[in-house]
């Protein structure tokens, strides 16, 4: 022997590790798991990453090629982070590779090295930028401007560029013009640990009310050890006060905190609320920084010069030096789930990580997954409530409108319009919400039945009149709008159902003389359209705002007094048995965007089945009842969290050999299946996507131990395989999505 055997997890999507032998002229005496090594592999130079050092190989060793470099001096991981991505890759049995490229920056997966991170010079506001922000009607015209002012205005420390990105969306280019006008300058990086402590405040401190105060005290007394709390509350009940003090205390004994947040909840506010009460600088993670940015960010972290780590998914993989308490903002998100390749969900990964680390994990939401009321129900997770907005203010009150049998207008009903003029009438805004864009989601010909269906997906394309174009939704596709019918040639072709653009067409006729500001993906896709809008709405220059989902996280609208949802019979009875979990949050969501103490909302729920029981139960009695009846009706069915289920995904351009691999997969798995069911294959609910045919195959048990062990044996099954190549194939642990 040559001495120890490197075993390395190689970027490739194979369900295995490599072998290879030390690099010539390396001592190795000080190998250890995290390092980086460059391997050949193929014809191709790769960047690996070493899991172990072995005495042996069950390889022929004389066959083995030797490593070329060992890229860094220490491990790059920590240790707990080694040890939750090999528990994430056995748990979601997916290649290796894989599972450990997603844990670093792309730089670093490229071979870049790890250099000592630098604080980025900080952006200051200049006296000048105070009085112009003062006199804001000199900004009324650059609301971007003013937005990132304002957010300056905020950092007594300063902040820096890549912290200034999520702010407004061309960041760089609105600094370039604030500093121009001498509103903003830039100043050396405070070093570190000089940086200034928390300011007691331009604000008198807040007197924590006795909810809050109790939730903080149980968990700061659990701080050094592993305890998962559950912290309900409704939007504006004071949870984002309890993260900031539990961070605090975290921070006041020498440790670091990290936060997930969905995407989209990342919003400036939160940031500036962090950055103002916490000291230190700030390590955003997120999908909107360039390259650079997010290595220096994750290396400030992993240096413990960052406190507080702030990110979306897949910062659950942040290394920290002394990492004190995990906390997951919005648990429920659906976007904690990676959907593609390494599907992990980061919320389960972040429960797991504080166990390993022995810390607490606090999970917060105003809606929790029906997966964390059941744990919290079997005493698993402790739960905190927070039932009460601060300051009393009331909820909002939530009432059905049974739209059956009514005219609609477009989709909106008589009642529902008065109502409308009522707020409008009072000077509140409307905000109506309706989750699918475009004008309508079907162009149909009256003559023949024509209907505008995608070329590459079992589904219609979508009107979009603005662009003049039908566009697919789910692969993309677009193309001009038909004037005729291609079928029969009749010029009667007409939109079916509503999109939100329909929904600004109707209420523009319907209130003419009013502002209508529409939030969807198509209409901020712009620059800076996002900041114009939100600058717009709250100064007041829209009275009526149409939004998809994209409204229902983050902002919050206090002259809302009004909240219609304009159709919720869609997630009543949609194909996925979590579509009714799903509407309920986000009407609760959209529902927490509106009002303020003085001003509780009502929202107005239209639908055409007024008696859904999980409906009724959720208006009369609010979300804690609703999972309540809710988790009933999924343990009556045997579905999750009353079972475990993983998803077996075939894609391929030719339909039989999709099923056939799945048939064989589940050939292999018939001798093995002692206690988890099969279900198919089957072709997905959407058996066409962007031209290629899916099938899938589900697998249930009771018992996650079972399925589990099934899973182990299963799948090296399956890649022992000689499999057709022509067929894409995943497994999905824990789905979230059935097709
Ligand atoms: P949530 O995160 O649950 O939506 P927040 O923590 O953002 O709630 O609180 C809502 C608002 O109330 C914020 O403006 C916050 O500063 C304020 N707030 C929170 N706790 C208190 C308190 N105890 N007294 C006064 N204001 C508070
Ligand atoms: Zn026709
Ligand atoms: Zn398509």
């Amino acid at each position: 022997m040559t001495g120890p055997i490197l075993r390395i997890a190689v970027p490739s999507p194979l369900y295995r590790t490599f072998d290879y032998l030390p690099p010539p002229s390396r001592d190795l005496t000080d190998l250890q798991p995290g390092l980086r090594v460059r391997v050949p592999f193929g014809r191709r130079q790769v960047v690996g990453f070493l899991l172990e050092t072995s005495a042996s190989t069950t390889l022929d060793p004389a066959a083995l090629r030797p490593a070329l470099e060992i890229l860094d001096r220490e491990p790059l991981l920590p240790a707990d982070v080694l040890a939750l991505l090999q528990w994430a890759r056995r748990y979601y049995h997916h290649p290796p590779g894989d599972v450990f490229a997603s844990a670093l920056p792309v730089l670093l997966r490229q071979g870049e090295p790890a250099a000592t991170p630098t604080l980025p010079p900080a952006w200051r506001i200049t006296p000048a930028g105070r009085a112009a922000l003062v006199e804001s009607v000199v900004l009324h015209r650059a609301p971007a401007q003013r937005l990132l002012l304002d957010h300056l205005a905020g950092c007594a420390a300063g902040a820096s560029s890549e912290t200034l990105r999520p702010v407004v969306r061309d960041s760089a280019v609105t600094l370039r013009a604030l500093h121009a006008k001498g509103w903003a300058e830039q100043v050396a990086a405070p070093a570190a640990d000089a940086a200034p402590p928390p300011r007691p405040g331009r604000y008198p401190p807040l007197v924590l009310n006795d909810a809050q105060a109790e939730a903080i005290a149980t968990v700061a007394a659990a701080l050094e050890r592993f305890q998962v709390f559950l912290l309900e509350g409704v939007t504006g009940s004071g949870k984002t006060e309890v993260y900031l003090r539990l961070i605090e205390a975290v921070l006041a004994r020498g440790r670091q905190a990290l936060v997930l947040t969905p995407e989209i909840g990342l919003t400036p506010q939160l940031l500036a609320r962090f950055r103002e009460r916490l000291p230190g600088p700030l390590a955003v993670l997120h999908s909107g920084l360039s390259d650079r940015e997010r290595l220096n960010a994750w290396l400030l972290a992993r240096a413990g010069t960052a406190k507080v780590v702030v990110g979306t998914r897949s910062a659950i993989f942040a290394p920290l030096r002394a990492p004190g308490i995990l906390i997951v903002d919005e648990e429920h998100d659906p976007s904690y789930k990676q959907q593609d390749g390494f599907r992990y969900h980061a919320r389960d990964l972040a429960v797991i990580r504080g166990q390993q680390l022995d810390i607490p994990v606090v999970l917060g939401s105003a809606t929790p997954a029906l997966e964390s009321v059941h744990n919290a129900q079997r005493e698993r997770y402790r739960l905190l409530r927070l039932p009460e907005r601060v300051g009393g203010g009331a909820e909002p009150s939530i009432d059905i409108l049974d739209v059956r049998r009514q005219p609609l207008i477009e989709g909106l009903s008589r009642p529902l319009l008065e109502r409308m003029r009522l707020h409008l009438a009072r000077n509140e805004q409307v905000l109506l919400f309706l989750n699918r864009r475009g004008f309508a989601p079907i162009l149909l010909c009256h003559e023949c039945g024509w209907l505008s269906a995608c070329r590459h997906c079992d589904a219609r394309m979508t009107l979009h009149l603005r662009q003049r174009r039908l566009i697919c939704h789910h692969c993309g596709d677009s193309r001009p709008v038909d004037r005729v019918c291609p079928v029969c040639g009749s010029v009667d072709l007409r939109p079916l159902g509503q999109g939100t653009e329909r929904l600004e067409t109707a209420l523009r006729q319907e209130f003419p003389d009013l502002g209508i500001a529409r939030m969807d993906r198509d209409s901020t896709r712009r620059r800076g359209s996002l900041e114009t809008l939100l600058a717009d709405i709250h100064n007041g220059d829209h009275r009526i705002l149409i939004g998809t989902q994209m409204l229902a996280k983050g902002h919050h609208f206090p002259d809302v007094t009004l909240v219609g949802i304009v159709d919720a019979d869609q997630g009543l009875y949609g194909v996925d048995f979590r579509s009714s979990e799903r509407m309920a949050q986000l009407i609760l969501q959209v529902a927490g965007r509106a009002g303020r103490a003085e001003k509780p909302g009502n929202v107005i729920i239209q639908t055409h089945h007024p008696d859904h029981p999980l409906l009724r139960v959720l208006v009369s009695q609010g979300y804690p009842a609703f999972a309540t009846a809710a988790l009933a009706e999924r343990q009556a069915a045997l579905l999750p969290p009353f079972a475990h289920q993983a998803l077996l995904r075939a894609e391929a351009a030719d339909p039989e050999r999709a099923t056939a691999f799945l048939t064989a997969a589940r050939a292999l798995a018939d001798p093995l299946a002692d206690g988890v069911e099969l279900l198919g294959p089957a072709p997905a609910p959407m058996e066409r996507r962007a031209g290629r045919y899916r099938a899938q195959l589900l697998l249930q048990a009771t018992h996650r131990q079972v399925l589990h062990r099934f899973l182990d044996r299963w799948t090296a099954r399956i890649w022992a395989r000689n499999a057709d190549r022509q067929v894409r194939w995943s497994l999905d642990v824990d789905p979230m999505e059935l097709y």
